[in-house]
C-alpha cells in the first residue's frame, strides 16, 4: 500500500494536535507543521509512529514557500491531505481594535490559508487526488460581538472552501471546511468562567467540545466522505448548523 501523507498546519497544539493523532490512527504519515510551538510539536512527534515536523510562519509568503520547498525536496512533493488549521483569534470591539492586529489576523487566517492551498494543491493536481480541510469556525456563520475580524476571516475561509472545491473538482481534490464551536483548547481557556457559563447556555449539549471530537470529523473527511465537497461541516454541540 502506498504511504499517504497528511500535513496539518499549527499541528503542535489543540485541535491541530488532535487532527495529527486521528490522521495518524488512520494510517497517514503526518507532517506536524508549527511556527513557534516547536517543543509541543516535538513532544507530539515523539508519540506518533510515523511523522515529521516542519516549520514555517503561515503569515508570510516566505514561511509557506519554505514549507512547500521542504515537502518537495524531502517528501517527494507528496501531500495527500492538507489540514489548514493554523489560526489566531482576535477579541476586541471594532472601536478599540487596532489595524496591526487586524492585518496580523488577516495574514494568518485568510492569506495563510489561501496561499497554502495555492502552493500545496500543486502536488495534489499532479497526482489527480487530494483532500483539503480548512478549519473555520461557527463564528464565521454566527455574529459574535468583539470578534468582527475573527468572524470575517472565518467567513472568508468558508467562501474560499466553496470556490476551491469547484476549481479543484476536476482534479479529484475534495475541499471542505470543518467549523468548530467552542472547543477546549488554549484559545478558549482565556475566556472568563462566568462568560463560559453564558456560552454553555447557548449550546444544546451544554458543554465545550474536545479537540478529538473535531479530529474525528477531519479523519472522516480525509478518509471517507467521497461525495462531500464544498461543504461546511459544523461541529458545535448543536448551537448552529
Ligand atoms: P491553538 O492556539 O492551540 O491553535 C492554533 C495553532 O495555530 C497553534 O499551533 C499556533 O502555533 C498556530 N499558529 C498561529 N499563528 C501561526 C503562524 N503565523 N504560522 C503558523 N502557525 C501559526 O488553538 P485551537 O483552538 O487549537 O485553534 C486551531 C484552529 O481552530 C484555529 O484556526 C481556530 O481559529 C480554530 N477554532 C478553534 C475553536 C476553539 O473553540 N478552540 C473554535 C473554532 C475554530
Amino acid at each position: 500500500m502506498e504511504e499517504k501523507i497528511a500535513l496539518v498546519t499549527g499541528g503542535g497544539t489543540g485541535i491541530g494536535a488532535a487532527c495529527c493523532r486521528s490522521l495518524s490512527d488512520a494510517g497517514f504519515k503526518v507532517g506536524i507543521h508549527y511556527n513557534s510551538s516547536k517543543v509541543k510539536a516535538e513532544e507530539l512527534a515523539a508519540s506518533l509512529p510515523n511523522c515529521f515536523i516542519i516549520q514555517g510562519d503561515v503569515s508570510t509568503v516566505e514561511g509557506i514557500d519554505s514549507v512547500y520547498d521542504v515537502i518537495k525536496k524531502d517528501h517527494n512533493g507528496q501531500v495527500d491531505v492538507l489540514v489548514n488549521n493554523a489560526g489566531i483569534a482576535l477579541d476586541n470591539p471594532i472601536f478599540s481594535a487596532n489595524l496591526d492586529d487586524f492585518q496580523k489576523t488577516m495574514d494568518i487566517n485568510v492569506r495563510g490559508t489561501w496561499y497554502m492551498i495555492k502552493r500545496i494543491a500543486r502536488f495534489m493536481i499532479r497526482k489527480k487526488s487530494g483532500r483539503i480541510i480548512n478549519i473555520s469556525s461557527v463564528i464565521g456563520s454566527v455574529p459574535n460581538p468583539t470578534q468582527s475580524v475573527y468572524g470575517m476571516t472565518k467567513a472568508a475561509i468558508d467562501n474560499l472552501t466553496k470556490v476551491a472545491a469547484i476549481e479543484l473538482a476536476q482534479y479529484n481534490i475534495l475541499v471542505n471546511s470543518v467549523a468548530p464551536g467552542f472547543i477546549d483548547t488554549d484559545m478558549t481557556k482565556k475566556i472568563p468562567e462566568e462568560l463560559q457559563k453564558e456560552i454553555f447556555k447557548k449550546i444544546p449539549l451544554g458543554r465545550m467540545g474536545q479537540p478529538e471530537e473535531v479530529g474525528d470529523v477531519v479523519k472522516f473527511l480525509a478518509t471517507s466522505g467521497t461525495y462531500i465537497t464544498g461543504s461546511i461541516i459544523h461541529v458545535n454541540g448543536g448551537m448552529y448548523g
